[in-house]
């Protein structure tokens, strides 16, 4: 059955790239009303693998029409069909019936994953291991969706809070994590009844179909789990449609802040329910009291993952003077030690390229301008084109300064910028200061001034003495331009599910 649907062209292509087992997930059609689909145009466009830009896989380049017929595809589900009868628990076994097949093809999903992100397999595995605790945790979570029954203040009355599965859920998201962000929505609006039209990255959507696959051999019936792939030609007219279209009622979206915004006008119009998870420029604080070992562990983590790409890297390092040197030199250290790039499917490379061009060229301009005003270089600082197209060393910048471009714009790139402070108000002042927060991380050993920076810097998020924060159980968003919403955790469920009031009057005691 998981082996049914690789056209000839797209097997021929695919065997030669994807080792047998990565190959059974392997899908080249759209997944719209339980069945395999292309575009009613036909068109299809290229996936490349950002190690060397070859083709890896052609899929169909969908419109707007072709995605309205998979958001009625998913409103006749929501309204009649099986899914929309289903009780918590049926909805938890669906979703548990996901989380056994992903685990058991956890490798399979991996080698997609890398061949089309160019992440790491050590990280691949990783995602596909936090992304399915999502499912796992959202499967528990759909047997405790539970309503309440309230205090009346007025005799012969029953007051009730139902919560209800909100609608159609339109899931847009980024190219930096293509599985964890999928489970992390899809598994919450799953739970709560709602059905889903997902429209992953242009960059990554051989995941998303994989994940299609064995939703459809979890048993979702069909309409319930949508994927629809579109090229960057018709991301802006599919994103409207998807914001537009009156069936779909909430808008769950992943990405840059500039694509938040753009939806957060359009769904207006239709006034849906937004959870946007935007872009982050996450303050890193090393206080003098901190463990320097430790904290240098943590910005290794929080820096480098994914190469950078991930909107809770930390993106401006701020360390107290007294300990600015020696982080600076144990920092550099450990990058050139452990971090070997290169092809991400081969033994021993810790980290991959950056997904695309225009990644690279908005990297390299960054470093080039910091260094053409005065910024100092420690290592890294350029390309490797010698490794392949898309490759940027592990950068250490200090001596920035504010009228650096690379001091206020989210890097999304491996390059830490280092600057020092020397007071506790100063650099909590500095941390606040850009219209983002969403993640904020940092190191001290005094306890009252871990309560106190905790609550005062604005981010949704913190890490204190830890770099790597994210697990399913913690609630996850942002403040200011950095979102609405929490995705995991049990407030997970909230963006999927409307609360009904119901007051039942006149009730009469026995006389
Ligand atoms: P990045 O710049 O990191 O690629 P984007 O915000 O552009 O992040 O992309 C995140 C997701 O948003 C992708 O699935 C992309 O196709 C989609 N997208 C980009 N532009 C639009 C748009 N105008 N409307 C709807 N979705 C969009």
């Amino acid at each position: 059955m998981l082996a049914s649907n690789i056209s000839s062209q797209g097997r021929s292509l695919s065997s030669q790239l994807f080792s047998k087992r990565g190959l059974s997930l392997l899908r080249n059609q759209c997944f719209v009303d339980g069945e395999w689909r292309d575009a009613a145009s036909g068109d299809r466009f290229e996936i490349l693998n950002p190690v060397d830009r070859t083709v890896i896989g052609r899929v169909p380049d969908m419109g707007a029409a072709d995605v309205s017929s998979a958001i009625d595809s998913a409103h006749v589900a929501f309204k009649n069909g099986p899914y929309s009868k289903t009780t918590a628990k049926e909805r938890s076994d669906f979703l548990r019936n996901w989380y056994n097949l992903m685990n058991n093809h956890s490798e399979d999903l991996a080698q997609i994953l890398t061949k089309e992100n160019g992440k790491s397999l050590a990280e691949s595995r990783a995602e596909i291991k936090y992304g399915n605790s999502f499912v796992e945790w959202f499967s528990e979570e759909a047997r405790r969706i539970n309503g309440e029954i309230l205090q009346t203040p007025v005799a012969g009355r029953e007051l009730l809070l139902l919560k209800e599965p909100a609608g159609v859920a339109a899931l847009i998201t980024p190219w930096n994590f293509p599985f964890a962000m999928i489970t992390r929505k899809a598994g919450a609006a799953l739970a709560a009844g709602c059905t889903c039209v997902i429209k992953p990255s242009e960059d990554t959507p051989l995941t998303a179909l994989a994940m299609a696959e064995l939703a459809a051999a979890a048993g979702f019936p069909r309409g319930t789990f949508n994927v629809v792939t579109t090229s960057p030609k018709n991301s802006a007219l599919v994103g409207k449609e998807l914001c537009e279209n009156p069936k779909v009622r909430v808008m769950s979206f992943t990405g840059s802040t500039g694509v938040g915004k753009i939806l957060y006008r359009q769904c207006a119009s239709t006034m849906k329910r937004l959870s946007l998870e935007l872009g982050g420029n996450a303050p890193f604080v090393v206080f003098d009291s901190a463990d320097i070992d430790l904290a240098v562990s943590g910005a290794m983590a929080s820096k480098f993952r994914n190469t950078g790409q991930a909107c809770v890297s930390s993106n401006r390092f701020f360390i107290h003077d007294k300990i600015h040197d020696d982080f600076v030199a144990k920092f550099v250290a450990r990058i050139k030690s452990e971090i070997k790039m290169g092809n991400g499917c081969t033994e021993g490379v810790t980290h991959g390229p950056l997904i695309k061009e225009s990644q690279l060229n908005s990297v390299s301009e960054l470093v080039n301008e910091a260094l053409s005003k005065g910024a100092k270089l420690h290592c890294g600082g350029k390309a490797l084109p010698d490794l392949g197209p898309l490759f940027f060393e592990a950068t250490v910048l200090t001596d920035v300064t504010k009228e650096m471009k690379i001091y206020n714009t989210e890097i999304f790139g491996p390059v830490a910028v280092i600057n020092k402070f020397s007071n506790e108000a100063d650099v909590i002042k500095e941390a606040n200061d850009t219209p983002v927060g969403l993640a904020g991380y940092f190191y001290s050993k005094d306890i009252s001034q871990v309560f106190r920076v905790a609550r005062k810097l604005e981010v949704g998020m913190v890490g204190v003495n830890e770099g790597a924060i994210s697990c399913t159980e913690a609630a996850f968003g942002g403040v200011k331009e950095s979102g609405i919403g929490r995705e995991g955790s049990h407030h997970g469920i909230d963006d999927f599910v409307d609360i009904k009031y119901v007051c039942i009057g006149n009730l009469v005691d026995q006389k």
